[in-house]
């Protein structure tokens, strides 16, 4: 097992990566308080894992209240929030409860979120089962759930107690959500990690095969960048922006195609091609560079192209895009291999030229 801290003073915690510690008692009983236990989980996750963790939770002598959401992005609502504070209530659940998220980015986001609002604020631990939550929504706090109006649209900066990651859980993740994990993956070694870029290169193979040394080194780096990244900037304020490498041009793609034909990963593996496609027609990277960046892209077999829509449709979708601030589009763009740069200040010519080069 391998321990790391997000160092945020009092509300400091610890992630832990390893095979097999759902099973551990020792690394749950720390971060719980002293009531009861309410495990949100989804329709996927239940039949695989809550049974092991429920049993955990029983040898610490806890209650345990489980919430099944149906999986899938649809229950990130407000409704799932009146139904999982609904049953809090009913069973008697006070501020000494914990809720512990056992499962995928949904079930992280939306049980951080009701943790950060039930009663004003109860216990969170964020046990997650896909990659992308391992590497990036188990940590950080940043919570919350969708409007019809905007996704993630209303939320809290919320940290949970503990991350425990249980490498495990991911035998049964079905490839294409793998895949799409590694995109934020590959995302921590070029806005912060020139090594574990080069490291991701060498060694993608072992990792699609996902073996185990391999897929621990992944989490573990990645982790420790988004750890160290929210550790200097928790609230978003500046810094923690870098993070959304990709995702301007990514959530347009998300948000163009209705969400859904791309997983949140693919359209940010095609918004880091682009990203990258931008950062060099700006002469902050050289084509060997972007052409790396293709390469691994590709290598993992995410998608590196964006469908076929008018340009002004992705460009409008950009503008309402949070990051958009004082109404011009805030970009992450790249000043080589291991290093980000955020600017307001992109010519719009070059960004309709990258999006033309990439449909
Ligand atoms: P998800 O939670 O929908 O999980 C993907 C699918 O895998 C689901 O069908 C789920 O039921 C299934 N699943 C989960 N674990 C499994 C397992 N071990 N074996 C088999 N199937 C399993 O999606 P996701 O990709 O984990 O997360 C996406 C969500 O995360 C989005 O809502 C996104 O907005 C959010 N997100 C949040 C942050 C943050 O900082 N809070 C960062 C990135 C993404
Ligand atoms: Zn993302």
């Amino acid at each position: 097992m391998h321990s790391l801290h997000v160092d945020l003073g009092q509300r400091s915690y610890p992630i832990h990566i390893g095979t097999g510690i759902l099973a551990d008692p020792a690394l749950f009983a720390p971060a719980l308080s002293t009531g009861p236990v309410a495990i949100i989980t989804d329709s996927n996750v239940a039949p695989l894992y809550l049974e092991a963790l429920h049993k955990t939770l029983r040898k610490l002598e806890k209650d345990v209240l489980t919430i099944t959401l149906s999986a899938g992005e649809a229950s990130k609502s407000l409704a799932n929030i009146q139904e999982i504070t609904g049953r809090l209530l009913s069973a008697g659940y006070g501020r000494d409860c914990t809720l512990c998220a056992l499962g995928g980015g949904v079930v992280g986001d939306i049980t951080g979120f009701a943790a950060a609002v039930y009663q004003r604020g109860v216990a969170c631990i964020q046990v997650p089962t896909t990659l992308l939550a391992m590497v990036d929504s188990s940590v950080g706090g940043k919570t919350g759930v969708n409007h019809p109006l905007g996704k993630n649209m209303i939320g809290a900066f919320y940290q949970p107690r503990a991350v425990i990651a249980d490498t495990d859980t991911l035998d049964s993740l079905p490839d294409r959500e793998f895949r799409s994990g590694l995109a934020e993956v590959i995302k921590y070694g070029l806005i912060n990690d020139q090594g574990f870029f080069s490291w991701l290169e060498d060694h993608m193979d072992a990792v699609l095969a996902r073996e185990a040394d391999a897929l621990a080194k992944v989490i573990q780096y990645s982790c420790k960048d988004k750890a160290d990244i929210v550790a200097r900037d928790e609230l978003e304020g500046g810094l923690r922006a870098i993070l959304n490498l990709g995702h301007t041009f990514g959530h347009a793609i998300e948000a163009t195609t209705g969400y859904g034909q791309y997983l949140h990963g693919e359209a940010v593996a095609i918004g880091i091609v682009m990203a990258a496609d931008l950062s060099r027609r700006l002469d902050l990277i050289r084509e060997s560079e972007q052409n790396r960046i293709y390469a691994l892209i590709k290598a993992t077999g995410l998608p590196t192209l964006a469908p076929a829509f008018p340009i002004a449709d992705y460009l409008a979708f950009m503008r309402v895009d949070k990051k958009a601030e004082g109404g011009r589009v805030r970009f992450i763009l790249l000043r080589g291999i291991g290093s980000a740069v955020i600017t307001g200040d992109v010519p719009p010519a070059a960004i309709a030229q990258t999006l033309q080069a990439f449909m």
